[in-house]
């Protein structure tokens, strides 16, 4: 299997409600290895960017209100076909229908306040790496 890289993002329910280390465990429990991580408060225009894909979905105005509510912890995760398997940690956009032991389906609270982004494929995993951290910040010798 190929080692990917995949942005992870720690959303503001999450991290008001103190749940970083506990999501972090996940990761790395599940075989993901944390090669950058930073707590940021996103400016208006960084939410309306990294959400910028939704523009033209009605809740689009709503989401990008939320995800600047409060500071976020992004990190990028590395490891074995690491898109698809964070993205399985993480479990279905609406928690209603994630899967048992999914994050989402522990943690989040609403479709909207779902706890955890992930990329979704390995294209907009180095794109949505790109936008918050810089190369020396993960690709490094070990
Ligand atoms: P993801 O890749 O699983 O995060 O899902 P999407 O890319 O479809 O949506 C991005 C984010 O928008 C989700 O994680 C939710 O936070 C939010 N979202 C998705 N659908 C809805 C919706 O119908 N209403 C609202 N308010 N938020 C939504």
């Amino acid at each position: 299997m190929a080692i990917e890289r995949t942005l992870s993002m720690i959303k503001p329910d999450g991290v008001e409600r103190n749940l970083v280390g506990v999501i972090l465990s996940h990761y790395e429990a599940g075989g993901l290895r944390i090669k950058a991580l930073r707590r940021q408060q996103l400016s208006l225009a960084q939410g309306r960017a990294f959400y910028a894909v939704h523009k033209k979905r009605p809740f689009y105005e709503e989401l990008v209100n939320y995800i600047v509510r409060s500071p976020v912890v992004v990190s990028v995760l590395e490891g074995d076909n690491a898109v698809t398997k964070h993205r399985h940690m993480m479990g279905a956009t609406n928690p209603e229908e994630a899967a048992a032991d999914t994050i989402r389906k522990k943690y989040a609270q609403s479709l909207q306040e779902n706890t955890v982004h992930g990329s979704d494929s390995l294209e907009n995993a180095a794109w949505e790496v790109s936008f918050f951290f810089a190369l020396s910040e993960y690709d490094y010798f070990n």
